[in-house]
């Protein structure tokens, strides 16, 4: 698998689904209604779409270090322990920082 040619398709999809959210989030500022309830409900709306938001854009940065790894010749080690990231792994997380020992490890430390 080319890692990079899948890292550069996964960052058009987040960016994509990005300004999706973006331009949606516009149209709602656009429409504010007056009737309280449907402000509450807008305001629920805006806060999933803000978290979704940023999850697209911390997904986005993931890629964006991972194709800089690739450039510099670090991509696919760990950056906790510097051991090599398994290619099981990284076909399902082309982006992955950690390998899954480290990665566990800091699941548990949160
Ligand atoms: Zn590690």
């Amino acid at each position: 698998m080319d890692f990079k040619q899948e890292l550069i398709r996964l960052r058009n999809e987040y960016t994509q689904r990005r300004d999706a959210i973006h331009a949606d989030k516009w149209h709602e500022n656009q429409a504010v209604e007056k009737d309280f309830a449907e402000q509450a409900t807008q305001c629920e709306n805006d806060d999933v779409l803000t978290s979704l938001d940023q999850e697209a854009s911390a997904l986005v940065m993931l890629i964006d270090n991972a194709l800089l790894r690739i450039e510099d010749d670090s991509y696919g080690h760990c950056l906790e322990c510097g051991k090599q990231i398994p290619g099981a792994r990284l076909q399902l997380i082309p982006y992955a920082e950690y390998c899954i020992d480290c990665a566990e490890r800091a699941e548990e430390h949160k």
